[in-house]
């Protein structure tokens, strides 16, 4: 049964074609630039060469038409027609408080998703013209949608209320939420399998450091709470966004610069985290990591900052979680480098924890890094949000 996941963004659209009975991935790729000039579709299937063919795409359902013209294309196409493709999974990002799980998208549903556009305005339109573009194409094929915020909705009040009035909450449904949902759902699941444990006795920390990076705590099988709010801009420092700030800020430098709400979100979003940082230096820790190594100012203190944001939210999960079993590191970040693995677990010694170096060292598939006799578990699993969507796709037909 071979399933399309598609990660449909304001200008790109990404997209895996996965068997979901063997779980193997068969062709991947790329959409960039849709709407704007120089668009390209980068097209991979498993075991052959990335195909790249600049070609115009004016919107979504062009991509969409590209994508699967290359799927079943007779040279380098994976599948004869499009009947061969069973389902396509959608990832959607803000599900509100109507969706704690999948579920196959219906003409009710996308408008449940439509009224939680204000809540993800760069996000939700996007994925909308995703599901438009794939109804318009394969009218009969079933899709469902798999949200970014579902797993979280376990969250107890206490967990995801703002020390707000209280009628924000109930007027605009201003509350936490969380995302990356699907990939702490995936990561701490395969976590319980790597330790041969039952995912309901265990209390596990997630860190997904990536370009965005968030975390939660898993406490008996369920998300108890995580670092994202309303938005995606709360918690840990990120590539570009700020993370947990006081908000007094906003004012104090709207006053200073001159500048709007809106100039300031959008350097919230986009010129903060670990790029702002570090002077501009850059978004990417593998740079940072270069200055810090080489001793420079802008990347010793972004990473030591960042660093110990992460130590701190692990500290408060514990507490959260009246202990902690396993911290498992995922994404970019969190599966790529040790030495900020290092870094974090050099904090924690107080949780039992040792590094086991030679372990930690290396890359690319599920590890357990600590020493036996450490009291806590630390685990690298590479997330995989396709295949997470993959199978909540499958089930759902
Ligand atoms: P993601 O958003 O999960 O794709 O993660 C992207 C981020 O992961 C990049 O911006 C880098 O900061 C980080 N990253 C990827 N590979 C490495 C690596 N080998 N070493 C350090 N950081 C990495």
């Amino acid at each position: 049964m071979n399933i399309l996941v598609i990660n449909c963004g304001s200008s790109s659209l990404k997209f895996q074609l996965i068997d979901a009975e063997t779980e193997k991935l068969i062709a991947k790729g790329l959409c960039e630039r849709i709407g704007i000039e120089g668009s390209q579709l980068v097209y991979q299937p498993t075991g052959k060469d990335k195909i790249t063919t600049v070609t115009p795409m004016e919107d979504h359902t062009t991509a969409v038409k590209l994508v699967l013209n290359s799927l079943t294309d007779k040279d380098n196409g994976v599948v004869n027609d499009l009947s061969e493709i069973a389902a396509v999974g959608h990832r959607i990002v803000h599900g509100g408080e109507k969706f704690a799980k999948s579920t196959l998208i219906t003409d009710e549903v996308v408008q449940a998703i439509t009224d939680c556009n204000e809540l993800a305005p760069l996000h939700n339109p996007a994925n909308l013209i995703g599901i438009a573009a794939c109804k318009e194409l394969m009218p009969n094929t079933p899709m469902a949608a798999v949200f970014d915020t579902a797993f979280h909705q376990t969250m107890p009040q206490e967990a995801y209320l703002y020390g707000l009035p209280y009628e924000y909450y109930e007027k605009y449904k201003v509350r936490r939420y969380g995302f990356h949902g699907t990939s702490h759902s995936y990561v701490s699941n395969k976590a319980a399998e790597v330790l041969g444990k039952k995912y309901e006795d265990l209390k596990i920390i997630v860190c997904h450091l990536g370009n965005g990076a968030s975390v939660s705590a898993v406490k008996n099988g369920k998300c108890i709470d995580t670092s994202m709010g309303l938005t995606p801009l709360e918690g840990l420092i990120m590539g570009t966004r700020s993370g947990d700030i006081d908000p007094a800020i906003i004012e104090f430098i709207a006053h200073k610069e001159n500048k709007s709400i809106d100039e300031i979100m959008s350097i919230l979003n986009k010129k903060s985290g670990v790029l702002g940082l570090s002077s501009n230096l850059s978004s990417d820790f593998r740079d940072l990591q270069e200055a810090y190594e080489s001793g420079k100012e802008e990347g010793i203190r972004t990473i030591e900052t960042f660093a110990y944001r992460v130590t701190k939210y692990i500290g408060a999960y514990t507490a959260a979680m009246n202990g902690v079993d396993a911290i498992c590191f995922t994404a970019g970040l969190g599966e790529n480098s040790p030495f900020v693995r290092e870094m974090i677990c050099s904090r924690l010694g107080y949780l039992g924890i040792t590094l086991d170096k030679e372990q930690n060292a290396k890359r690319g598939e599920d590890l357990i890094i600590t020493t036996s006799d450490s009291t806590t578990k630390v685990l690298v699993i590479p997330t995989n949000e396709e295949l997470a969507i993959a199978r909540e796709t499958k089930a759902l037909i």
